[in-house]
């Protein structure tokens, strides 16, 4: 069955969108007839990205960008409006980690993270969002994940960056529905994505099993479905949804805390 149409007509920005979880979003917006500017520093993952979805049969341009630069972000903004005349999705994806205990964090370490995830999607929202309100209406989607509430060892740079994200998100959505613009966040499990197993080390097959172990639904996610829930928050079909998170993680983060621990520890079975 061919996929239906119901973006046609409508321009959206990912960033992010040459690699991972960006580049199915970006796949699967195209696919149902956006024309898609995928933004992220490397050319050669735009390149790259825009020869395998413009396959796909949509339209799709890169737009190199560095979203830690609010002048790059300003012109970037301003090319996907050249282009296609209007920005209706922002799909806020690009993201940098590493996993360090907080109290090896360098101020660097810190700010590098911050400076991509939290001053990135803000220049971003900030840019886009000012032309979705002149244009009467927008959607931006927020890509965060469950640490944002519950926190994590190992990712205090991330947490606090996705837990800003996350107030970013309500904090709009309460300012900006009067405008037309829905602002919204996706909290995904985890993916196999190239930078995230490389950088969160769960690269190996082991450790992949050994998360598993942890999650009820005892499965990875798959990008290509995180990309579908994308493509719903973003589509009219949840248009009276705004201000909200959704999580797609398989259980995951509710298999924690002592109970959990206490059940594995005692092989309860519940
Ligand atoms: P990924 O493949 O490493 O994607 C990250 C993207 O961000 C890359 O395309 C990268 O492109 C871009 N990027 C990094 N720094 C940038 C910058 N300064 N300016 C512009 N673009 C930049 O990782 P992923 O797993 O698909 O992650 C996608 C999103 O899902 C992230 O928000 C991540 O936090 C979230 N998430 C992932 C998981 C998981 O398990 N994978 C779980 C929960 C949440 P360039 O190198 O070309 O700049």
């Amino acid at each position: 069955m061919e996929a239906k149409k119901d973006f046609e007509g409508r321009t959206a920005v990912v960033t992010g969108g040459g690699t991972g979880l960006g580049k199915a979003v970006a796949a699967q917006l195209c696919a149902r007839g956006a024309s898609v500017v995928i933004a992220s520093r490397s050319k050669e993952h735009l390149e790259q990205a825009c020869s395998e979805i413009a396959g796909l049969g949509g339209k799709i341009i890169g737009i190199p960008c560095d979203v830690r630069q609010p002048e790059q972000v300003e012109s970037m903004v301003g090319g996907a409006v050249e282009r296609y005349g209007r920005i209706d999705i922002l799909v806020n994806n690009a993201a940098g980690n590493f996993l360090v205990p907080a109290a090896s964090l360098t101020p660097n370490g810190w700010k590098a993270v911050i400076d991509i995830v939290l001053n990135g999607t803000w220049y971003c929202s900030s840019f886009a969002g000012r032309q979705m309100i002149e244009q009467g209406g927008g959607c931006i989607l927020n890509i965060i994940a469950t640490y944002a509430w519950t926190g994590a060892p190992g990712v205090v740079h991330s947490a606090s960056a996705k837990g800003g994200v996350l107030a970013m998100t309500r904090t709009l959505a309460a300012e900006w529905g009067r405008h037309g613009v829905r602002v919204n966040a996706l909290a995904p499990g985890v993916m196999v994505t190239e930078g995230a197993a490389k950088n969160l080390m769960f690269e190996s097959l082991e450790v992949q099993e050994r998360l598993v172990e942890h999650i009820p639904l005892r499965r990875l996610a798959t990008t290509e479905e995180i990309a579908r829930l994308a493509a719903f928050l973003c589509s009219d079909d949840a248009a009276y949804i705004t201000g909200d998170v959704m999580t797609a993680d398989g259980g995951r983060w509710l298999d924690e805390g002592f109970l959990a621990l206490y059940a594995r520890q005692t092989q309860t079975r519940v």
